[in-house]
């Protein structure tokens, strides 16, 4: 067979530990074999974001805005301990929040599903997508403990200095915590327009739902910022395709999603996507089976697993133990990105090889070939075998080969 060409490259971003292991491993066995893989490299692996003082990571973020399309490997996000372990000159900030702030995106994060592996709720029969705004609120606040008792105060002056707004908060009779946080119109404007593109190219219902009977400023302007722009920019598209964008309240939202079926887009505050995110990615059954994606309002996507580097398993496969790390998030990060380039750059051909890959994946779980982490939640017909992750593509790659 003749491999298939690619005419933009792709941008890609390595990163770290089991995963860094395993994106090799995806290259050598399921991509080079069949595409003449064009990439962008960019090696966010800790030791070389070192070595270029974290601007390789910077770089890594701008060729996605050149290109459009990323797709990045689990990255390690420095605390103290691996400050020492790594010999670090600095804490590196988290590579996906400097990309992040670059971008300016919504984060999607998708179950992958796949019959035998039953989610926890049992109506659930499609994937729930959840779009966390990444940005502000409780994430940027300013905080302190209240020593004791004295009057807090919310003041905005403006930028002439004059003071327009100055509301008493509480008067403490005694100790306890204060906290100030902030949204900008502007990021909510585009944490609407990401959801609502990211509704209309997958074709899938949106929901948004935030507090605002108890937040008349705050969640209110969430809400009708939403409204605004539906109205005005998106409407006559969802009408024309079937789908439908609907606001409700988080408690209204949260019994809703448990009795859905799934299949839909729900959009959450920062914080809410932050906590439903976990939930929901729990209930489907494995953090490694999640994906995640990353649209900037300029239309620019970076794919990647939702889970980390998979220390655990790093450190038993340096010394020479046997590993069972799944690869399905991280394949999917590949055949998301080369699927989006294919629909770019009109390449049928590597959007097609990109689609099989994942049904070839999901193919050989049905039938039997899976992680460890899987086995133990298979619920499927053909008895589970657990292979190491190398023998786990290897199947895949046969499956592929059959269906080529
Ligand atoms: P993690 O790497 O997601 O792993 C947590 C645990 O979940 C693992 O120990 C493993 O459980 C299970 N797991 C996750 N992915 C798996 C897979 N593909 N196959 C099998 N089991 C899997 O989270 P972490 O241990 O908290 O973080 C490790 C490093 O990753 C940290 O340095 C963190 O900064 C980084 N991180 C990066 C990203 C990112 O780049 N997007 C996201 C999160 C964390 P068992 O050990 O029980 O098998
Ligand atoms: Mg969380």
């Amino acid at each position: 067979m003749e491999k298939i060409q690619m005419t933009t490259p792709l941008v890609e971003l390595d990163g770290d530990e089991m995963t860094r292991v395993l994106w090799q491993q995806i290259k050598d066995e399921l991509l080079a074999p069949y595409i003449d893989l064009k990439t962008e490299y960019y090696d966010l692996g800790l030791p070389h974001r070192e070595e270029t003082k974290d601007q390789v990571t910077v770089d890594a973020a701008n060729a996605i805005k050149r290109y459009g399309v990323g797709v990045k490997c689990a990255t390690i996000t420095p605390n103290a301990q691996r400050v020492e372990e790594y010999k670090l000159s600095r804490m590196w900030k988290s590579p996906n929040g400097t990309i992040r702030a670059i971008l300016d995106g919504t984060v999607f994060r998708a179950p992958i599903m796949v019959e035998g592996i039953s989610p926890v709720v049992k109506n659930w029969k499609k994937p729930i997508t959840i779009a966390r705004h990444a940005y502000g609120d409780v994430y940027k606040a300013t905080e302190y403990r209240v020593p004791g008792p004295g009057k807090a105060e919310l003041v905005f002056t403006d930028e002439s200095g004059k003071e327009t707004f100055r509301e008493t908060v509480y008067d403490f009779e005694c100790p306890g915590v204060l906290q100030g946080m902030y949204n900008k119109d502007s990021s909510i404007a585009s944490f609407a327009r990401a959801c609502f593109q990211y509704a209309l190219n997958t074709r899938q219902d949106l929901w948004f739902s935030a507090k605002d009977t108890i937040s008349k400023q705050y969640d209110h302007t969430f809400k009708d910022i939403f409204q605004d722009i539906f109205d005005a920019e998106y409407k006559t598209r969802f009408d024309e395709l079937g789908l439908t964008y609907f606001y409700t309240l988080i408690d209204d939202a949260v019994a809703r999603v448990v009795r859905s079926e799934g299949g839909f887009i729900w959009a959450c505050k920062n914080y809410d996507g932050d906590v439903m995110s976990d939930m929901v990615s729990t209930a489907f059954g494995s953090l490694a089976m999640m994906t995640s994606v990353l649209v900037s309002p300029e239309g620019n996507f970076e794919y990647e697993a939702a889970h980390g580097t998979v220390t655990r398993h790093y450190y038993r496969y340096l010394k020479g133990e046997e590993t069972s790390t799944n690869p399905v998030a991280t394949l999917f990060a590949w055949t998301g990105a080369l699927a989006k380039r294919g629909e770019l750059d009109g390449l049928d051909g590597l959007t097609r090889f990109a689609r099989a890959l994942e049904r070839a994946a999901l193919d050989t779980i049905r039938a039997g070939v899976m992680t460890k982490d899987l086995a133990g939640l298979w619920e499927g017909a053909a008895p589970a075998r657990a292979v190491n992750s190398l023998d786990f593509l290897r199947a895949v790659r046969e499956k592929l080969e059959a269906s080529l």
